[in-house]
């Protein structure tokens, strides 16, 4: 069976921990490794410091912060509306950033894509942006679902 949850939260720093703290949290039931639980957690944090950065320019509005768990896959999708992004495969590529003013390295979707199995983008100028990551978990128990 599959199973969901869904969180907003205010693009706040302090909720950036809160996030990856619930998605570890919604995890445990697959039994992950600590390596799996801080990839991931790695990930969701790149992803909502964007959101926070990036795509609301550090106004307070909502994230919304969805995953589900099917089998031993988790999706976590990370989703705001704000400015959006104009070329994501460009924002995408190592070392781009926008904000070298705020000392950002660029290195945070290379990170979401490094840690995780899939990564897919989707935005809008002006509507915002949703990151869906996908991560096979526990694979290494080789356990049969
Ligand atoms: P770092 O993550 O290393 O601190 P960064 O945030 O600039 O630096 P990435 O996370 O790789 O690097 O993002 C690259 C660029 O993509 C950002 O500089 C920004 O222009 C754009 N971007 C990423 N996420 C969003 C978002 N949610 N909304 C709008 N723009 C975004
Ligand atoms: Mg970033």
């Amino acid at each position: 069976m599959k199973q969901e949850m869904k969180l907003e939260i205010d693009s706040i720093p302090s909720n950036e921990s809160f996030a990856r703290v619930v998605v570890a949290a919604f995890l445990t039931r697959l039994n992950p490794t600590m390596e799996e639980v801080a990839d991931i957690k790695t990930a969701i944090s790149e992803a909502v410091t964007n959101a926070i950065i990036h795509g609301y320019r550090q106004e307070v509005h909502k994230i919304v912060i969805e995953a589900a768990i099917e089998e031993d896959i988790l999706e976590v999708s990370v989703q705001d509306f704000g400015v959006g992004i104009e070329d994501v495969k460009k924002a995408m590529e190592p070392l781009y950033t926008t904000r070298r003013d705020l000392e950002r390295s660029g290195m945070g979707f290379v990170f979401m894509e490094a840690f995780m199995d899939t990564i897919k983008v989707e935005s809008k100028v002006g509507e915002g942006t949703k990151v869906t990551m996908t991560k096979r978990v526990g694979k290494r128990y080789g356990r049969d679902f």
